[in-house]
């Protein structure tokens, strides 16, 4: 078939799930990734056809986008702060939000501390996105990243490869953790934060494909990692270090007020691109 006329057919079936232009960014991003080609080529040679198994390959990715698994695992890849990131289901898909904490985190420590050797650690690195960034755009960062899951570190450690550069991965439960028994200039985490109660508000698509592990907390809890790390980070930031968390954003109140009980220094929060409270940052 003709890979033009497959196109409108494949679009039209989706129509029913996504709006026409998610449903044509679809196609063009399996277009480059299983065939190397672009929207131009297909201009260029309207004859240009797809093969029977290439069809059913094509069928197959339909079927599960129709139902609504997510592309990027549909692929086993995204991009993440203008890196190429491998995920799978025991990884969370990067967000948008996160690549805006990863610029704030690069910009302050750009004009804070100069050129001396930074250690850096990311507690729940996941698919490793934010150590992978930092260690990548940080020079002098010499980056650490746990997570308790070996799955997602498997992947994180793939990634690191992928990107070139390196990091010290450590699995570790965070909340069975007294000392990190080192000192760091910076401490990141962006944990599980969505409250059960929250879960009517998350699309289909996350709900149903994305780790909970990574995703999830208890309702009568849901500032627990946040203040095992908070701890943690009181005692294991060099002076002046300095910790930053995405967050919850119906919770920017109540870790506004964890970090000051805690006597941080300098707490901020921070809107997403969305407008909601989404980041904070606080020095010791
Ligand atoms: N921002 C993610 C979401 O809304 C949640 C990330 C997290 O829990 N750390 O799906």
């Amino acid at each position: 078939m003709k890979i033009k006329e497959y196109r409108s057919q494949f679009i039209q079936e989706l129509l029913s799930t996504y709006d026409e232009g998610e449903a044509e960014s679809f196609f063009y991003l399996i277009l480059e990734d299983k065939h190397q080609l672009k929207r131009i080529d297909l201009v260029l040679d309207p004859e240009l056809v797809f093969l029977e198994d290439e069809m059913a390959l094509w069928n197959s990715i339909l079927e599960q986008l129709k139902l609504e698994i997510p592309i990027q695992y549909l692929l086993g890849r995204t991009s993440f702060y203008g890196l190429d990131f491998e995920v799978n289901e025991n990884v969370l898909i990067p967000r948008p939000e996160t690549e805006e904490l990863v610029e704030w985190i690069i910009q302050s420590s750009r004009s804070e501390v100069g050129n001396k050797k930074l250690k850096v650690l990311d507690i729940g690195t996941g698919s490793g996105c934010i150590a992978i960034s930092l260690a990548k755009n940080i020079p002098n960062a010499e980056v650490y990243a746990i997570d308790v899951s070996e799955k997602a570190l498997a992947t994180a450690k793939r990634n690191a490869t992928l990107n070139q550069v390196n990091v010290t991965f450590i699995i570790q439960n965070i909340l069975e953790t007294e000392d990190l028994n080192q000192q760091f200039d910076i401490i990141i985490s962006n944990p599980p934060y969505v409250r059960n109660l929250e879960k009517q508000e998350i699309k289909k698509n996350v709900l149903e494909n994305e780790p909970h592990l990574a995703l999830f907390v208890e309702d009568d809890d849901a500032l627990i990692f946040y203040k095992k790390i908070a701890a943690l980070a009181q005692k294991n930031l060099l002076d002046n270090g300095q910790l930053f968390f995405e967050i919850n954003q119906y919770l920017g109140k109540d870790m506004f007020e964890l970090l000051e009980k805690l006597k941080f220094k300098g707490i901020e929060l921070r809107k997403d691109i969305y407008g909601n409270d989404r980041m904070m940052r606080g020095a010791i």
